[in-house]
């Protein structure tokens, strides 16, 4: 369900949507209830009504437009087309009937599987955790290994068990980028607007030029916030709601956990700085 790219943009993260390779499983297997983000309800197991036999969306350059935001901001990081070529070997859920619901029920789990994989990869990558670089790497190759696992065993994984390992590293290494990104008062324990936030609601919020290096902005929820010109370097922002925050100008080029799906749902411009791996979204201002 991502937008249109730039495919010169993002190319370099291993854990990305191919949706030339997947079946669509996202615009079947997966439910949505009639809100802001989507124009209709629809049942999990049931194909959207915008998916084409090709399995491509038909409304694909429309879709901010036309009602179906949500799925501009959904990101299954390749777990699409490690269902489609891997769990079922190329076999399609139209051709194969049979294996319809299993798959559709399989797609959610690979799902998190590879949100997971994303995120250690992305810890992995960065300098502050080289400490913990072990750990890291252990809990990305167990984590792969789980991915191909058969579609039956996938079926009755404990995700939550395996989440749990994966939660403790992932927390570790944004300490550590997140002690070497803050200013010194902070680091040094003064209180600060930029002071842990972790689920904190922020909808709306004016954090316009926010210096919030190094700050804890996991799962929080930043909706229509305005980011102007922020600097949010070294920042944690996992799980964040960023739908209709306003980026223009911010720098998020060092940012933590920032995923395309986030940067689909906020509003930027070509002065906001984004990760390597990620790509700008064409309707941003340019
Ligand atoms: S609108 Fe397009 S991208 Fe969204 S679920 Fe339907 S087919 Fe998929």
């Amino acid at each position: 369900m991502k937008e249109m790219e730039s495919p010169a943009e993002g190319s370099a993260h291993p854990y990305r949507s191919e949706c030339e390779r997947c079946f669509g499983l996202c615009c079947v297997a997966l439910s949505y209830t009639k809100s802001a983000d989507f124009a209709f309800t629809k049942e999990a197991g049931t194909p959207c009504s915008h998916l084409r036999p090709d399995s491509r969306c038909r409304i694909h350059a429309d879709l901010r437009v036309s009602g179906f935001r949500g799925c501009v901001g959904y990101e299954c990081f390749g777990a699409g087309q490690q269902v489609s070529e891997i769990t079922y070997a190329g076999k399609d859920w139209r051709a194969h009937p049979e294996l319809a619901a299993e798959m559709f029920r399989v797609f959610p789990i690979m799902q998190q599987l590879y949100e997971m994989l994303a995120y250690l990869w992305e810890a992995e990558q960065r300098e502050e955790t080289l400490p913990i670089r072990d750990g890291l790497r252990h809990a990305r190759e167990t984590t792969e290994a789980l991915t191909r696992l058969s579609a039956e065993a996938l079926a009755l994984l404990d995700v939550p068990s395996h989440r749990a390992i994966v939660k403790e590293q992932l927390l570790q290494a944004s300490a550590l980028v997140r002690a070497a990104a803050a200013p010194q008062e902070r680091s040094s324990g003064s209180r600060s607007a930029a002071a842990s936030r972790r689920g904190s609601d922020l909808i709306g919020a004016r954090l316009a030029g926010a210096d919030l290096r190094g700050a804890e902005l996991r799962g929080a929820l930043l909706i229509a916030a305005d980011l102007r010109g922020a600097d949010l370097r070294g920042t944690d922002v996992l799980g964040a709601d960023f739908r209709d925050a306003n980026l223009c100008g911010a720098d998020l080029a060092d940012c933590l956990y920032l995923t395309q799906a986030q940067v689909n749902a906020a509003v930027g411009d070509a002065a906001t700085k984004l990760p390597a791996w990620l790509n700008r979204p064409e309707h941003w201002q340019s």
